[in-house]
């Protein structure tokens, strides 16, 4: 499908009244219970959500359970199944514009975003699994006395939940749901209740692809229903989560009882680094994006950004200008570089830092609320804050908005020591030419990602997570082996 590139682009998409997915069939739920969706831009209720309970999520989970152990999915070759894997990424590139426009209209995303990262990254997750597969080798050892070879069988894991957040709904529910299928499980899915949409096309895309009927199941719902009966499963061998530290938390709570297999990609409170021998242009351009990209609520978007002192006035003085000339509104037009926030219940979370701010004396540099002129939808000025201390429940809070702390430091050590004064850990963002300190400085941040002049740069061979509260596990290449597989250790006397 072609790009358009008139200034408002024309929907080429509806929104629909989104059902389950059980056993190959869109079904309502058992009860007959819906919600409403709802515009993030225009406030208005656009669509109705089957809202699943513990029923539906027995019925996908016992269809899970028979396509693993009954039907073709379990007994097709490697090359099969990798075959059906590279057709959905196919079927989901051909569709980019389709899916880049929903995103856009189910999150409130700006669509020069979407299409630049959601519609890509969703195909690129299916292709590079299906390539994974069919090359990852395993691991054998021969003992010291030369009489036993050992070696590794890797099996499905069995049914595995995957929970899943609004923030870039298709582009994570596929980098759970690729090494998922690509390891021969089958999945049950909770997307989040707040962006139901291009996950419920997935599920015709992978129709059409070939995946066989319960392999993968689609239940809609909240965490307390639908989520909470994942947890709760005794058939269901693992969960995929990403989300928030506290409902992580809460799932390992509930997993406890029945053993789970738990891999969690959780928040974080992301420190930028900038020391004074930059270019100040370059990462001010970095860090706009690090700070707005996707209305800052990016996992990886860093937060708390740290400027050495001699270089702090010039970089918010640029930082400003930069940040002042972005453009905030309907996410189809493309004169706007920021969209909506999700929802009004993310909304007024991010409104209340911003009161908090100003309650504990922080300076707005640029932003401060809603942006003049839009009275619908949950808009929010891209924010800069300064004059805040380390105590400061914006320096300290995962915000996840486009509201941001600029902070002074003097010393490599002192920018440490504030870095890791945190329980969350998930990426950091250093700015230097000076390539020891980079990597000294990388090396002493506890977390599980560190970008040194760049950010949020993937490479799906890489280990992704988060240490501290930020997370369980790493995905990426073999990561993600590693957790949707179980391994045996044959071992053979020789
Ligand atoms: P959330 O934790 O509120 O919800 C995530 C999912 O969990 C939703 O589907 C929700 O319905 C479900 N859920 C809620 N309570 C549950 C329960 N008790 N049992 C089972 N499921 C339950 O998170 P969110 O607001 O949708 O997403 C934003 C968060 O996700 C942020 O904290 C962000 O940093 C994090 N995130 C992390 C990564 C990463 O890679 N580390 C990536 C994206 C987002």
């Amino acid at each position: 499908m072609a790009v358009q590139t008139q200034k408002v682009v024309e929907k080429i998409v509806k929104p629909f009244d989104c059902l389950h997915y059980i056993d190959g069939k869109f079904v309502e739920s058992v009860d007959k219970k819906t919600f409403n969706n709802v515009n993030p831009v225009t406030e208005e209720v656009y669509g109705t959500v089957a809202e699943g309970s513990a029923a539906d999520i027995d019925l996908a989970v016992q269809a899970a359970k028979r396509a693993l152990k009954e039907g073709p999915w379990g007994k097709m070759s490697t090359q099969e199944r990798s075959n059906i894997i590279r057709k959905i990424g196919d079927i989901l590139l051909e569709r980019q514009e389709e899916i880049a426009q929903l995103e856009s209209l189910d999150t409130g995303k700006h669509l020069k975003f979407s299409r630049h990262v959601d519609a890509p990254r969703a195909p690129k997750n299916f292709h590079f699994f299906a390539d994974y597969m069919i090359s990852v080798g395993t691991e054998a050892f021969q003992d010291e006395t030369n009489k036993a070879l050992n070696f590794g069988y890797r099996r499905p894991l069995g049914v595995v939940g995957l929970i899943q957040p609004w923030n870039l709904p298709l582009f994570l529910l596929t980098w759970k749901l690729a090494p998922a299928l690509a390891a021969g499980n089958t999945v049950v899915i909770k997307p989040s209740e707040l962006t139901p949409m291009t996950a419920t096309l997935l599920m015709e895309i992978l129709q059409e692809a070939g995946v066989p009927n319960g392999v993968v199941n689609l239940v809609h719902g909240f965490g307390p229903g639908a989520g909470s009966a994942i947890n709760k499963h005794p058939d269901i061998a693992g969960i995929g989560f990403i989300g928030q530290v506290s409902t992580g938390a809460r799932i390992m709570a509930e997993a406890a009882p029945t053993l789970k297999k738990l891999s969690f990609e959780l928040g974080g409170k992301n420190p930028n680094i900038i020391f004074a021998d930059v270019d100040i242009d370059e990462v001010v351009d970095g860090t706009i994006r690090s700070s707005f990209t996707n209305q800052g609520e990016v996992c990886v978007s860093g937060s708390r950004i740290y400027v050495e002192r001699p270089i702090f006035d010039e970089f918010v003085e640029k930082f400003a200008a930069k940040t002042r000339a972005l453009k905030v509104g309907d996410p189809f037009d493309m004169d706007n570089d920021q969209g909506a926030l999700v929802a009004k219940v993310h909304y007024d979370k991010v409104m209340s830092y911003l009161k908090i701010a100003e309650e504990e004396g922080g300076t707005f540099v640029t932003g401060g609320g809603r942006p003049q002129g839009l009275d619908k939808g949950y808009f929010i000025q891209p924010t800069i804050i300064t004059g805040l201390d380390d105590n400061s429940r914006l320096v300290r809070e995962e915000i996840f908005g486009p509201v941001v702390c600029v902070l002074p430091f003097d010393t490599e050590e002192e920018v440490i020591a504030k870095a890791n004064d945190t329980r969350m850990g998930l990426s950091n963002t250093i700015w230097t030419n000076d390539i020891r300190r980079a990597h000294r400085v990388a090396q002493s941040i506890e977390s599980g990602l560190s970008y040194i002049n760049c950010w949020f740069l993937r490479d799906l061979r890489t280990p992704f997570g988060g240490t501290k509260d930020s997370g369980l596990g790493r995905v990426g290449g073999v990561h993600s082996w590693e957790f949707y597989t179980e391994i045996t250790n044959i071992c053979v006397k020789l």
